[in-house]
């Protein structure tokens, strides 16, 4: 166990497990027609069923089911052929029927695992199971002193409840978990993974107990809905358990929420129990009954999933295991990359999607899918680099203005007048002056220090100011240094 926490009384493990709501990608509602379009004006977009009208009944929408086999089946778990619908009976301004369709103890989805990279090599996190939902609509407080309102376009769209064992021990593990489940919704299509949009977001069950103790009490932190966030929860929850048992008091079970602005977590309401929720199955829909042929159907259609990806690109363009996570994370980003390097070294595309490109995007805060950036904007640059028009440090040095111009990249830089030096006579030129200016250092690089050869290069495109082909500048090195 590498993550334990210091408490006053020795250290102390960690144990999560994590329920992540996802809403379905689907144009309509798990049981009505209404639009799911996100941004709509408020109240536009709710039938009958969705505001919780009497004599209004569900209908399920097929297509949503079809998302959660998909799901289940790349989460290698088991379709549960009979599921049933039932009753989760509670009050809430933002849910008008007085109960959520939900499911229960037969859920479409039972027990299967993902698998996440942690320090210790890969570990693999049971997926207790998952069912389908309708989720709420939405209150709204800011709009003036006074009144609260409420928006239903959101009551009744399709969410999975994708529920993990408590096999999570450290805030990074929670992290990777996220990532790695929201990219395989991404690659699947049954989820956009867009947590700023509130479709993906994570109850957080922590506890904490002394190594090889039974469980701890838990605490579940609700609707957490950034990693960032997540990781911080976990942070201040643990140590705040430690502390109270550490202190003589109790652990409360009970429902906390995260304040990002303090970073901290505070008590909502005791925690409920099932119990408390008078389930029931719902007597307006029937058992949900699925046969081995529709998911069969299903498995077939399945795409390339992440972990299947990521071992093809190590093996394919021999990468690094954290540079193949980081581009299977999204698909767009890996047939991005994908598209760059058919024709060229995968190397430099690694370096340059990695680093350049991910720096980029993150500075200004976007997606490369929702950025206009297309790969042969990034292709005819890294050309340029490799056909030696221009070094990589100038590339660097432009990359911003270059994204951001219309221009082609070889008019670009014309037009700012870069070029790579890659005469060979004037390489020359430069080399010899830079040794006849280090001849004590020359002697001792004959002498055997050839460490210094850095030094000599570094020296060369410094005279040159960045501009001398550094493949260029090592080979006529050697060959001068030789002599
Ligand atoms: P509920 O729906 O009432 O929140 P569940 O039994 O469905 O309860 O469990 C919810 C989540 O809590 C699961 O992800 C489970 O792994 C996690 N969990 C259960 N016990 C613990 C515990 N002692 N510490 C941390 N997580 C726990
Ligand atoms: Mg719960």
């Amino acid at each position: 166990m590498s993550y334990l926490i210091d408490g006053k009384t020795g250290k102390w493990e960690l144990v999560m497990g994590l329920e992540v709501h996802a809403q379905i990608k689907s144009n309509s509602k798990l049981f009505s027609t209404a639009s799911t379009y996100w941004g709509a004006k408020p109240n536009s977009q709710v039938e009958l069923v969705d505001s919780g009208m009497p004599g209004a009944l569900p209908v399920i929408n097929e297509y949503c089911v079809d998302q959660a086999i998909k799901t289940g089946l790349s989460l290698n778990a088991k379709i549960n052929k009979k599921s049933i619908f039932d009753r989760k009976n509670y009050f809430y301004p933002d849910l008008p029927q007085g109960y959520q369709i939900s499911q229960f103890e037969h859920p479409i989805v039972g027990s299967g695992f993902l698998v996440i990279e942690t320090e210790n090599g890969q570990k693999s996190i049971g997926i207790t199971r998952i069912h389908l939902e309708q989720d709420a609509g939405k209150s709204i407080h800011d709009q003036d002193d006074k009144s609260s309102f409420i928006d239903l376009n959101r009551s009744g769209c399709a969410l999975m409840e994708i529920v993990s064992e408590p096999d999570l021990n450290s805030p990074e593990e929670a992290a990777q978990y996220v990532k790695k489940l929201r990219a395989i919704l991404k690659c699947i299509g049954s989820c956009d993974g867009n947590m700023e949009r509130g479709n993906l977001r994570a109850d957080v069950n922590v506890s904490v107990r002394k190594p090889g103790e039974k469980l701890g009490t838990r605490c579940e932190i609700k609707n957490v809905n950034s990693i960032k966030f997540i990781q911080q929860a976990i942070e201040y929850e643990s140590k705040r358990q430690v502390e109270l048992i550490e202190n003589g008091e109790n652990v409360n079970q009970e429902t906390r929420l995260f304040d990002p602005n303090s970073g901290e977590t505070r008590s909502m309401r005791g925690k409920e129990e099932s119990h408390d929720y008078r389930y029931f199955p719902d007597p307006d829909l029937p058992p949900l009954m699925i046969n081995d042929d529709r998911i069969e159907k299903i498995k077939n259609q399945l795409p390339e999933l992440p972990d299947e990806k990521k071992k093809r690109f190590k093996e394919e363009y021999k990468l690094k295991d954290y540079d193949a996570e980081i581009l299977v994370e999204d698909q767009f980003v890996s047939s991005f990359f994908e598209e760059l390097v058919e024709k060229r070294d995968s190397k430099i595309v690694v370096s340059w999607v990695t680093v350049e490109l991910f720096s980029y995007l993150k500075k200004k805060d976007i997606q490369l899918q929702d950025s206009e950036i297309k790969s042969k904007k990034i292709g005819d640059l890294l050309d340029l680099i490799i056909d030696g028009s221009i070094s990589n440090r100038q590339a660097k040095e432009i990359f911003e203005e270059y994204i951001e111009t219309d221009l082609e990249a070889s008019d670009f830089i014309k037009k700012k007048g870069i070029k790579q030096v890659s005469d060979k006579s004037e390489i020359e030129a430069l080399i010899k002056s830079v040794l006849q200016k280090n001849v004590e250092m020359v002697d001792d690089y004959k002498r055997g220090k050839e460490k210094l050869f850095g030094f000599f290069v570094g020296q060369v495109m410094k005279e040159s100011k960045g501009k001398a082909n550094p493949q260029l500048v090592n080979q006529v090195l050697k060959d001068l240094l030789s002599k």
